[in-house]
């Protein structure tokens, strides 16, 4: 199931949700203040895959993390 990142519109506060992919999400409520405000960031869908791809960006870019 995918796993999606949200930020709330009100307070900022960033959190993840997964969803089906029918699931409506703008019915979400932010888990920090409750508002049903919340955007769906860009980033969709976060697999191993790309979770190992970006920890190889982070280490080329900050290699000191990870000493
Ligand atoms: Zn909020």
């Amino acid at each position: 199931m995918p796993l999606y990142d949200f930020e709330c519109e009100k307070c900022h506060h960033a959190f993840e949700a997964i969803l089906r992919m029918d699931e409506p999400w703008d019915t979400l409520a932010c888990p920090s203040c409750g508002r049903k405000k919340v955007r769906k960031k860009v980033m969709p869908i976060r697999t191993n895959a790309w979770s190992s791809f970006l920890d190889g960006m982070e280490k080329r870019v900050n290699p000191h993390k990870f000493k």
